[in-house]
């Protein structure tokens, strides 16, 4: 059973209406224990941070020998060998041309860092732009400045005032592409913004909506034509989730920025990375003191995380890491494959592993009944799922088995009838 709620203030939760959570003792591969004995199947990897597994033996183990080892240490003049092997590892495997690795803790902190490095790129190149394109149902994150290049609406609504203005450019809808692009070249020729940040292929909390690789090949192309920084969030869609390591690979687009966190230690402590170019760094190097970059907080880098992330990246070394995210994307297009026909859902789509669907309904918004209800109906088969409204998308750990996902779908099918 739920326990009844204790003084703690959770995120993204309605207390009034959500009094009872679930209390987990323990993780292990796609599952989830709970103190009353149930194994629930965790289909968006808690959160899209989970990718090996939980409790990963491979990455426990690293965890627990830096642990007893070095466990924090300023970052700030001092360096650590696990610090050390991330950013070797990483420069290895993300796209061409990032050579350069800044630490940060989250999601919301790496695209900080991301808008302040391309602020202080033009700034101390002496050229004023400042000004930031977005995408329109981006998300990316929730501190102030990710929120200002986010999707403004209810989860914003109260801090508008904080938030800085920014350009926004339509989402590319199937048949509207060009439309994106046009909005595109033209902030770019008209506005001479600083940075253009966007989700490449899935834009995650804005609906789980996709795109095609070439939209993304044409954006970066417009951007450097107009000596726009094209800032790529990873932070949801790289570490395999669309198929490749990262998204970006697929439209074999060298970002000039890129904040990768939540799989980054394969999802078990949080870290997270900004990459830069070269001449974005060296644009801050100088013997003169006001030209340095000006952010820190006091877990840069902490060692233990960093030994999670090098566990991550060793195991992302390996063939059979990415065979499992092939054989976890046919699975997932063999569980979507019947909804693409049935009447009752809409905008069936699947990019690498995650698959998404909307449940049609008279009152489709993030804030309608819809979504909790059926979180409720999932919630009483043992699933962890947490529709976007109407949006059902399914996100799962790597080492989900066919028989998960089957549970899975086969769930979603029911509570389309529960609901009907
Ligand atoms: N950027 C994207 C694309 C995300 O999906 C998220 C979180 O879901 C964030 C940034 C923020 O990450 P965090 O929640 O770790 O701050």
């Amino acid at each position: 059973m739920p326990i009844k709620r204790t003084a703690i203030w959770h995120p993204f939760t309605q207390h009034a209406l959500q009094d009872e959570m679930i209390e987990v003792v323990r993780g292990s591969g796609a599952y989830l224990h709970t103190t009353d004995g149930r194994r629930v199947i965790d289909a968006i990897s808690s959160w899209w941070v989970v990718t090996h597994g939980h409790c990963h033996p491979r990455i426990v183990s690293a965890i627990q020998e830096q642990a007893a080892k070095l466990n924090q240490v300023i970052f700030a003049g001092y360096t650590h060998d696990p610090a050390e092997k991330v950013a070797e590892l990483l420069l290895k495997l993300a796209p061409r041309g990032l050579d350069h690795v800044f630490f940060s803790d989250s999601g919301s902190t790496s695209v900080e860092v991301a808008l302040k490095m391309a602020l202080g790129y033009w700034h101390n190149i002496g050229k004023k732009r400042t000004r930031i394109v977005v995408m329109q149902n981006s998300y990316h994150g929730d501190t102030i400045g990710a929120m200002s290049v986010g999707a403004r609406g209810v989860f914003n609504a109260a801090y508008g005032p904080l938030l800085f203005e920014v350009t926004s450019i339509p989402f590319p809808a199937r048949g509207h592409e060009q439309t994106t692009l046009d909005a595109l070249e033209f902030a770019c020729r008209n506005e001479s913004p600083a940075a253009f940040i966007v989700e490449p292929l899935i834009l995650g909390a804005g609906g789980m909506l996709m795109y095609p690789a070439w939209m993304l090949k044409e954006m970066k192309r417009i951007c450097e034509t107009s000596d726009v920084l094209f800032i790529a969030d990873e932070v949801m869609t790289g570490w395999g989730r669309t198929g490749t390591l990262f998204a970006c690979e697929q439209a074999d687009v060298a970002p000039d920025i890129a904040c990768y966190s939540k799989g980054l230690t394969g999802g078990a402590l949080p870290l997270a990375v900004t990459l830069c170019r070269a001449d974005i760094f060296d644009a801050h190097y100088s013997k003169d003191r006001t030209r340095t970059f000006f952010h820190s907080s006091s877990y840069t880098a902490n060692p233990v995380a960093c030994a999670a992330a090098v566990a991550n990246l060793d195991l992302w070394q390996t063939r059979e890491a990415h065979q499992r995210l092939a054989s976890v994307a046919t699975m997932q297009e063999h569980g979507i494959e019947p909804f693409r026909t049935d009447p009752r859902f809409t905008n069936v789509r699947r990019t690498g592993t995650i698959t998404a669907l909307d449940l049609k309904a008279s009152d489709a918004g993030y804030l309608a009944d819809i979504g909790p209800k059926l979180q409720e109906l999932f919630r009483d088969r043992d699933l962890l799922l947490r529709p976007l409204g109407n949006t059902i998308y399914v996100m799962p750990p790597y080492c989900v088995t066919a028989e998960d996902l089957d549970e899975i779908y086969a769930a979603i099918s029911d509570a389309a009838d529960a609901l009907a």
